[in-house]
């Protein structure tokens, strides 16, 4: 038995879609699902690097 869409419930089937998000990896039943999942809750697949340093700003 395979794991229901995370937003449709729908059976993920042999090949879900996944997508890492800071609550654990969900899985999709299609590319729409985790699309509109993602844009739902403003995941992005990969994260931007961490900005380098930037220089204190003392001024007000
Ligand atoms: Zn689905």
């Amino acid at each position: 038995m395979n794991p229901p869409c995370d937003l449709c419930g729908l059976d993920t089937g042999l090949k879900p879609f996944p997508l890492p998000t800071p609550a654990g990896e969900k899985l999709f039943c299609c590319e729409g699902c985790r699309g509109i999942y993602q844009m739902l809750h403003q995941i992005e697949e990969a994260p931007p690097p961490p900005a380098p340093e930037s220089p204190p700003r003392s001024q007000p």
